[in-house]
């Protein structure tokens, strides 16, 4: 499956669980926790939460290695809702390095000293990374409003109490999450709903499981006979917070496997909308690296080859200025007509000695390369007649042989880039 193809898929499959902006919600009517699509078995959602997590990995190095972007992904549901599954399945695969959780609590004395958002602020993802929140800040416009005393202890003055509170509040998280979304900070919001016969199911496993003893409180148990009121709250939050930047996702939860699926497909969707890059290599750079290349190689003690790692290689990637000058231009012209989600060729083939953390890195970044942001959308199929021309030096030689059908990239694209940055080397 092409990676178009699959963003396809996953647009579709999320469709059903966005609350459309401006929509009014009701709990329990309007989204039910066990909804699931038709022939999906639990068998084939573990194929899918494979390839999900697979997703997840790759796109987070790019969002690092891009430094620009940082995802928040807030998760939301009563006790026993799956949050902490959902953590910790659908980001198994990524790098903890660039991923942080934070779990919020009842407000300590520090945090009720300042104003409501200023404990979630501080956890906030920089660029380039990934933060989640287990409860957010829509915790202050659902446990603050179902037991109004909570609001009595984040010491408000009198004025800033009135009935208008929860209205004033949806809006200041409204212009908060798109504060932050203007400047590179992509929000998801997941509501994993669960309903209140799955909870009491899951309450008594955790009181008949002795390794699940730890997670039981009786608080959860008092919470649940508030169960209607959460419903009315959650249902506001969603009708008066699910904005065009930031949508709220409702998760159908009574089957866990499902709503991991989900999970991992709206994060990925998120992931694939920023399209993160990794940095083009400019030609001064790739030259700058051919200079070292050559003094370490020069180093190489008797006997041991100048660079066992090239020698390693097929023969077409033994050249890495022209493959990499090809790939950087592609990348790097953003505004050329060939710039819009092309097909690039195919992956090499990789031979069996190629050590498998390369090699599939290797094969990411050519299926990297699919997607471009600029320029009008061209389907993968179809060419387009602008590209049986050359559209500038940055991109001519092998994507115009490519894209034009005139050759195949490993003989006369190859065979064309042997200009000055090929004898350059
Ligand atoms: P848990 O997530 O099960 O460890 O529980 C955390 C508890 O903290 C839940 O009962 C939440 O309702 C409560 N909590 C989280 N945020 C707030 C808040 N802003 N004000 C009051 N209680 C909160
Ligand atoms: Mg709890």
């Amino acid at each position: 499956m092409t990676d178009n193809e699959r963003a396809a898929q996953i647009a579709k499959l999320i469709k059903p669980l966005r609350v459309k902006p401006g929509s009014r919600v009701k709990l329990p009517a309007d989204f039910d926790p066990r909804y699931k699509f038709d022939g999906l078995t639990k068998k084939d959602s573990a194929r899918l939460l494979r390839t999900g997590i697979e997703m997840l990995s790759d796109y987070q190095a790019r969002l690092a290695a891009q430094d620009t972007y940082g995802l928040l992904v807030c998760l939301q549901a009563l006790d026993a809702g799956g949050k902490d599954g959902t953590i910790r399945h659908v980001m198994s695969g990524v790098n903890p390095q660039g991923v942080q959780v934070s779990s919020f609590k009842v407000p300590s004395a520090e945090e009720l000293d300042h104003d409501y958002l200023w404990r979630y602020a501080k956890r906030l993802p920089a660029r380039g990374d990934i933060a989640i929140f287990n409860r957010s800040h829509y915790e202050e416009v659902l446990v603050v409003r179902v037991h109004p005393e909570n609001l009595d202890r984040e010491k408000l003055p009198a004025e800033c109490k009135g009935k208008d509170v929860w209205q004033r509040r949806y809006r200041e998280i409204n212009d908060w999450e798109r504060y932050l979304t203007d400047n590179g900070f992509k929000i998801v919001k997941l509501f994993l709903n669960l309903s209140k016969e799955e909870q009491r199911v899951r309450f008594l496993k955790r009181i008949d499981l002795p390794e699940k003893n730890w997670k039981f409180s009786a608080a959860d148990v008092r919470e649940r006979g508030h169960w209607d009121e959460y419903q009315k709250a959650f249902s506001q939050m969603l009708t008066a917070t699910s904005t065009p930047w930031a949508p709220w996702y409702v998760i159908p939860a009574d089957r866990k496997w499902f709503a991991r699926v989900c999970a991992a497909a709206v994060i990925a969707a998120a992931l694939i909308d920023i399209d993160p890059q990794y940095p083009p290599v400019t030609e001064q750079t790739r030259l700058d690296l051919l200079e070292v290349k050559k003094e370490l190689e020069a180093q190489a003690p008797k006997g041991a080859a100048a660079d066992p790692f090239k020698d390693a290689l097929p023969e077409r990637d033994k050249r890495p200025l022209l493959c990499n000058t090809w790939l950087s231009s592609l990348l790097s012209s953003r505004c050329s007509p060939l710039s819009h989600r092309l097909p690039l060729p195919s992956p090499p083939r990789r031979p069996r000695s190629w050590p498998s953390t390369r090699r599939s890195s290797r094969a990411r970044g050519w299926a990297r390369g699919r997607r471009r942001r600029c320029g009008p959308p061209v389907s993968v199929r179809r060419k387009p007649a602008s590209l049986t021309r050359p559209c500038g030096t940055s991109c001519t030689c092998p994507w115009a042989a490519w894209t034009s059908g005139s050759g195949s990239p490993t003989s006369l694209a190859w065979g064309r880039c042997t200009s000055t940055t090929f004898a350059s080397r």
